[in-house]
């Protein structure tokens, strides 16, 4: 007998009939003789439509106020979810977060979860009763109702886990697990049985938006076994562990992460002298604009170029800044591309494989993909390559580091 937290996403509660098919899952498991904590989203597009409505009365509504809101869709959903339940002969019961009792820091709309009370919960496990906790919220010491930031319920999921022991936390989505790039690029992608939570934030923060990258982080420090799932297909899905094993069947690379959202800037022809890095990114970073990539080439002349980059979002806000160090400093000219993307190979294979980066240069070579900047970290290499050519590198990536699924396997 074993005790597992199961999250259900916005989707998986989208409509009536999706939250009687959870509850029919549900039931299963609790057959089988396990105990069930469910948490769950509110139904898919209700947060988004509450926040529409209080932007109707002030476009940058009360912070308190919009989180007495928009905590109201997950209390509709654990509510359903419990009736459903019940209906079909499962004794079940639904908690809020101020129920529990999930204390959080008063940051509202973007709250900490500071302590979990446990004992409730526990109770309610002993007298036979699934219990059904709203994701996404909690509550403050002085009793106010908070949120965890968007996609906060997989962190509430995480954390009960935590709390309770729990031996895994199973988060049920619209895809059956995490794969080794996103399929929708590469036909041949597979589902990966496995992956560190190493890998897997570098995967999340890469861009591949399986798991809120704070529930990742959560488990990881906690140690609480993740697995994703879909939540209306059988399937094993993708364990998130600690563990790295090493066995020779382990591919180097786990996996193909990009994104398109950076933008390039590149201040050309500014004096070599030290300081400069900072006289150039001080600015940058006092406009709130966060910094990705850094290049700064060799001098020659006793000048140089500096290149890095920034979430496309803060583009003309960098160029703006950057443009006005460089009349200061009396730079050539300051450039800007927003037409890149960036690839990045991920694995902790890497760490004891020489020759990984050189075989992902060797790959983009042989497509005549040039690379435009590369960084590198003890389980990642990212390029910034022009952005037309994204799909053709992924896929020759993918080739290279031989993750394409066999010819015939259907995931
Ligand atoms: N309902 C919240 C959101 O849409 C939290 C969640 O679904 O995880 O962001
Ligand atoms: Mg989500």
């Amino acid at each position: 007998m074993a005790l597992i937290v199961q999250k259900f996403g916005g989707t998986s509660v989208g409509s009536v009939e999706r939250i009687e098919q959870v509850a029919a899952k549900v039931k299963k498991f609790r057959d089988n003789g396990d105990d069930i904590v469910v948490v769950v989203s509110a139904m898919s597009g209700e947060t988004n439509r509450l926040i529409d409505l209080a932007k109707q009365i002030s476009e940058q509504p009360v912070a308190r106020e919009l989180d007495v809101m928009v905590s109201t869709g997950e209390q509709v959903t654990i509510a359903l979810l419990a009736m459903a339940l019940i209906k079909i002969g499962v004794p079940a019961v639904s908690y809020t977060g101020n129920q529990v009792r999930i204390l959080t820091d008063s940051a509202f709309t973007k709250a900490r979860i500071l302590q979990i009370d446990a004992q409730n919960i526990h109770k309610e496990l002993k007298a036979g009763r699934v219990v059904v906790v709203a994701g996404f919220q909690g509550v403050d010491e002085a009793g106010n109702i908070t949120t965890l930031g968007r996609g906060g319920s997989d962190t509430t999921g995480v954390a009960l886990a935590a709390a309770l022991k729990a031996d895994e936390c199973q988060i049920y989505t619209d895809v059956d697990g995490v794969y080794t790039t996103d399929p929708r690029v590469v036909a041949k992608a597979q589902r990966l049985d496995k992956i560190t939570f190493e890998e897997m934030l570098e995967m999340a923060s890469l861009g591949s938006k399986v798991l809120q990258i704070r529930a990742v982080e959560f488990a990881g420090k906690y140690s609480v076994p993740l697995r994703v799932l879909h939540s209306f297909q059988e399937g094993p899905g993708t364990l998130i562990t600690l563990d790295e094993e090493e066995s020779m069947e382990q591919p180097i690379i786990s996996g193909i992460a990009f994104n398109r959202d950076e933008a390039k800037l590149t201040i050309r022809g500014v004096p070599d002298t030290p300081g400069v890095a900072f006289k150039i990114l001080g600015p940058i970073s006092a406009a709130n604009v966060e910094v990705d990539m850094i290049v700064q080439n060799v001098a020659h002349d006793n000048t140089t170029d500096f290149t890095f980059t920034v979430h496309r979002n803060d583009y003309q806000n960098a160029l703006q800044v950057l443009e006005g160090i460089a009349r200061d400093m009396g730079a050539r000219e300051v450039i800007g591309d927003t037409d890149i993307a960036k690839v990045s190979i991920v694995g902790v294979g890497m760490r004891s494989h020489a020759g990984v980066a050189s075989r992902m240069f060797e790959a983009l070579a042989k497509e005549n993909i040039n690379i435009q900047m590369i960084s590198t970290s003890e389980i990642k290499v990212s390029v910034v390559i022009e952005e037309k050519y994204l799909e053709l590198a992924v896929r020759a990536l993918h080739t290279a580091f031989e993750l394409d699924a066999p010819a015939g396997k259907v995931e």
